[in-house]
Formats: C-alpha cells, structure tokens, sequence
C-alpha cells in the first residue's frame, strides 16, 4: 500500500530530517512510528500525501508515485488519506455532526452543503460513525463544549467518515491524558482493523505503541533504527 524507496528529505535550512529511508507497508497493518521529538517521523506521513517532496528517492502509494502525480490525481489520492493530528483540528463553533461532516468533502458534499443541509446519506453515515466512537449522544453539542478525549474521538469519526484506505495520525493522543490516550488509541484500532485500513501513528511513548501496534518502526535523526513486530522489541530492550 505505502512503499518508501530510499527516500532522502533535505529542507531549505540543511537539516537532513530523512536519510535514506526503505520501507513497505502493507494493506491493512497498524503501524507505530516512535522516536524522539525531531527523529523525522511527521516528516516521512508528509510524503504520503505530498505535503512535502523527498529531495531523494520515491514514494509509491496505492501503486503510484506520489511525485508524479497531476493534480487531479494528487486530490484524488489525498481524498483517500485520512489525517488525525495532534490537536484535533475540529472547527470550535460548529457542532459535532457537522465536524463529522466535514469528512465527505471532497467525496459528495459541497462546502456550501456543509454549512446548509447535507445529503440524506452523508448525515447517516456521520452518524453511524460517531456510534462507532460512541460519541454519538454529542451530535449537536459544539465541538468546542467537549473534553480534548472526546474531540479526538470526534475527529476519528470524521476519518471515518472520509472513507479513506489510508489514516495517518500525528501524535494523535500527544495532548491527552494516559487513560484518555489508551482509549482513544484503542478506538483508532479498532475502527482501522474493522473498516481495513493502512493506518500509520506517530508516538513519542513506545508504551502506548507496545500496547496497540501490529509494528513499530523507531526512528532517530532521519533513520529507522528498528522496525519489528512487538516480540523483537521486547527482546532488544
Ligand atoms: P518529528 O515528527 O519526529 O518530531 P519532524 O519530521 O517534525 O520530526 O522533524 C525532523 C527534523 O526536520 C527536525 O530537525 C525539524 O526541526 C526539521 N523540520 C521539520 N519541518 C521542517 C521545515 N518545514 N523546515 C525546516 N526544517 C524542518
Ligand atoms: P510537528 O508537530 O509537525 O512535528 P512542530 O510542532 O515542531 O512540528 O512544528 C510545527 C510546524 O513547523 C510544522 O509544520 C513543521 O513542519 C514546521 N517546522 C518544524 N521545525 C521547523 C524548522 N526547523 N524550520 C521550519 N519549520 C519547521
């Protein structure tokens, strides 16, 4: 699904944040990216979707080349990457179906319909959706009204809602406490496996990645340094 074929990023100011990265990842695995803060890991998801552009080597996602991409193909590919971040992005003043709706952009709805009505079939699946996070009593109470916990898992069920085949979540959980990280990790991976998504998350605590990841990769200035499924960490460490 995602493949990185020595891959270099060199930015403006020389800092080398990727050096020669080799990886694949298949459809339908959980990954966990850890590493210090600076090792690169927002860096490499920005390839993914080509928020940024390696100076070096390729990335292939769903069997294309992310830098050769038209702009056509670029949003289509984009529509398809779900992103969750660190502080849930959800727009304050709007109420929690319509940040659920903002996940059908791109796909059926208008921005236009977003802040009018909606079709029948975008509100359903919204709603479907923030059941499946169990938010979905929250429907109509501003975003902003909720717990950081909450609007995380409100910002799952707009991903959701996009129908993407990829998600990439950057410190996801970075701004939440323990018991509200592990539930809001737990969520994520559940929905992925259910729905079979290629899911990436972006740790700086490998307890949490210990606990969720199908594999972790460890990252340290610009390089993996590990990448296993959870038995081999546990025996290097
Ligand atoms: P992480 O997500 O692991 O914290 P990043 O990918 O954000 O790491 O950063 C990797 C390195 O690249 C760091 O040294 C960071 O300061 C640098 N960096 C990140 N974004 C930019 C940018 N837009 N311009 C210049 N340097 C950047
Ligand atoms: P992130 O949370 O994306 O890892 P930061 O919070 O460190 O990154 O930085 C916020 C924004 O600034 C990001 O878009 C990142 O790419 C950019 N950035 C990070 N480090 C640098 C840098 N050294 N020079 C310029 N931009 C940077």
């Amino acid at each position: 699904m995602i493949e990185f074929k020595d891959v270099s990023l060199i930015y403006p100011n020389r800092v080398e944040a990727l050096k020669n990265i080799d990886l694949t990842i298949e459809k339908g695995e959980f990954v966990v990216i850890v590493g210090m803060s600076g090792a690169g890991k927002s860096t490499l998801m920005k390839c993914i979707n080509r928020m940024v552009v390696p100076t070096g080597g390729e990335v292939i996602v769903d069997n294309q080349i992310v830098s050769q991409l038209k702009e056509s193909k670029l949003r289509q590919l984009r529509t398809q990457i779900g992103i969750i971040f660190q502080d849930y992005n959800l727009v304050k003043r709007m109420s929690v179906l319509r940040n659920v709706m903002v996940g059908r952009l791109g796909h059926t709805s208008t921005f236009n319909s977003l802040i009018s009505r909606f079709p029948q079939e975008d509100l359903q699946l919204a709603m479907k959706n923030l059941k499946r996070i169990g938010i979905d009593e929250k429907a109509y109470v501003r975003s902003d009204q909720l717990s950081g916990g909450q609007q995380q898992r409100v910002s799952i069920a707009r991903v959701l809602t996009q129908q993407p085949k990829i998600i990439l979540a950057d410190e996801p959980v970075a701004s939440l406490d323990p018991p509200t990280s592990h539930q809001v990790m737990r969520d994520l991976k559940r929905v992925s496996k259910e729905d079979g998504l290629t899911t990436i998350v972006n740790l700086h605590f490998i307890d949490l990645a210990m606990e969720y990841a199908d594999r972790i990769i460890g990252m340290r200035e610009g390089e993996i340094v590990f990448d296993g499924p959870i038995a081999e960490v546990t025996e290097k460490t």
